[in-house]
């Protein structure tokens, strides 16, 4: 009888409580049914299947750890081990919930008032209204903590936001995106709702990505965009504030690359014991076992470490250098695992009806974004010798 393919080597998900567990499996049901067989459909046209969206709803997963408005108030843990079986079929649509459900609804849940958060995360939580997260600028990246260029200026009327935001995940179709700009009074950072009939709004798709083709993203532009003071998030009044907000995202991110380490490890499993070459499965070969064992010890270290940095978080221990150091490392790890995926399947691997040809691309965006391996690792550099090499 043949072995079960199965990327959880060591038991981790033993931990997760027996109703948790169910609901991982219904997940998986979910993304193996109704996502598998239409993703690299998508991913080749640079499309949203937007007809997901209703049955995303009917899982009841969207903002699950946060308490109240209609949310789960589930744990950290669990909200991880969503994500990466989310990511383990596919890493866009593991974007597009991440942004939604992490960026947006978690900038109004960790900023929001306690008016804006009963007016927006009830209809989030069951995607009647969907969110962006607009930080990243044409000209500032990395440098986003002190350098944003878009401004926000106080009037009579409310506030006027000029400037623009790239790379924005979810935008050109999402109803709300929270825009992070500097207040010209102050120099501060501070966050808006801006909502996508606002006519000084402008969305344009980015074409012609390599990575993450399905994630929807635009370069928008704020022309005087009028927002009333009732839409600025009352609790985001410097960069700290947004900071905060990237370090829960950074924790899911890490948890997302697990989850796409662990489709092209499996998916890659499956096929070096099905192809034969020199008459036996290419699996009996002690070079391939050799790639697969080094895989799969990638991807055990990535998971302890996650479900370590869940029980973290959910003890309130989180700080920016934990979850920078899980988003670096397992970024960096599922790189070389998607890589090495492809390797064993040979030239069936760049095949996207192959599966792995899809993380391979994938694992390249996940690297950069939420912070490049360089800025995740100045965080960590900066907590553990007492110098910030930013300036
Ligand atoms: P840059 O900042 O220009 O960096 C280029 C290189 O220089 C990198 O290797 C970087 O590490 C290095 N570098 C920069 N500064 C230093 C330094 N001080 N020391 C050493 N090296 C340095 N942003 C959003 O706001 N919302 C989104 O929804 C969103 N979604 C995204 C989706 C995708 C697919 C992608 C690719 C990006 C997304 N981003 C989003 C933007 C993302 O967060 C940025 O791409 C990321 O922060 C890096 O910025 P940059 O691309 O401008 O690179």
């Amino acid at each position: 009888e043949l072995p079960v393919i199965n990327g959880d080597f060591y038991g981790m998900e033993e931990k997760l409580s027996a109703e948790n567990n169910t609901l991982r499996l219904q997940v998986r049901e979910f993304m193996e049914r109704e996502i598998a067989p239409i993703v690299n459909s998508y991913w080749l046209r640079d499309e949203f299947p937007m007809a997901i969206i209703p049955k995303f709803a009917a899982l009841n997963i969207a903002g699950y750890s946060y308490h109240g408005y209609g949310c789960a108030g589930g744990d950290s843990l669990m909200e991880g081990v969503i994500a990466a079986e989310i990511a383990r079929v596919d890493a866009s649509v593991a974007t597009f919930f991440g942004v939604h459900s992490g960026l947006a609804m978690g900038a109004i849940y960790l900023c929001g008032s306690e008016e804006q958060k009963q007016a927006w995360l009830p209809k989030m939580q069951r995607f009647e209204v969907l969110g962006a997260f607009g930080l990243t600028e044409p000209e500032v990246g990395s440098a986003a903590a002190g350098g944003l260029t878009c401004t926000a200026r106080k009037t009579a009327d409310g506030w006027v936001l000029n400037g623009q935001k790239k790379w924005i995940g979810n935008s050109t179709f999402s109803d709300i995106t929270i825009i992070w700009a500097r207040d010209e009074h102050d120099g501060e950072v501070k966050g808006f709702i801006v909502r996508k009939e606002n006519p000084g709004f402008a969305v344009e798709k980015i074409k012609g990505k390599m990575a993450l083709r399905i994630v929807q993203n635009g370069l928008i532009t704020l022309t005087d965009c009028l927002v009333p003071e009732s839409d600025r998030l009352q609790g985001a009044n410097s960069f700290k504030d947004t900071a905060k907000v990237l370090q829960m995202t950074r924790a899911g991110v890490a948890w997302m690359a697990v989850g796409c380490a662990r489709g092209a490890y499996e998916n890659a499993l499956d096929y070096t014991r099905q192809r034969k070459q020199f008459g036996k499965p290419i699996a009996s070969f002690q070079l391939i076992q050799n790639h697969l064992v080094e895989m799969l010890s990638n991807l055990t270290a990535m998971q302890t470490l996650v479900f370590r940095l869940s029980e973290l978080q959910d003890a309130g221990k989180l700080s920016d250098e934990h979850a920078s150091l899980a988003k670096v490392f397992c970024s960096l790890r599922t790189r070389d695992i998607v890589s090495k995926a492809r390797e064993v399947m040979g030239g069936n691997g760049i095949l996207l009806e192959y599966n792995v040809a899809r993380f391979l691309a994938d694992a390249e965006a996940i690297y950069s974004y939420e912070g490049t391996k360089e800025i995740n690792s100045l965080i960590v550099g900066r907590a553990i010798t007492g110098f910030s090499a930013f300036v």
